[in-house]
């Protein structure tokens, strides 16, 4: 599994997603972006945020 917690790329958010593969887990973390924190689209210097903080869960 993989997991991404939100606090660890810098909000203020106790979010966290657990997905197979980071392919399952982005969508997720990109509606949450949306819905939570106002981003319509994730960019990429958000995007590479993401990446690097998904872990091995
Ligand atoms: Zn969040």
């Amino acid at each position: 599994m993989k997991k991404f917690v939100c606090r660890d790329i810098g909000f203020a958010c106790d979010f966290t997603a657990e997905g197979a593969t980071v392919e399952e887990l982005m969508p997720k973390i990109a509606d949450h972006a949306r819905v939570a924190h106002n981003m319509a689209q994730l960019d990429d210097a958000t995007k590479a945020k993401v990446s690097a903080a998904i872990k091995d869960a």
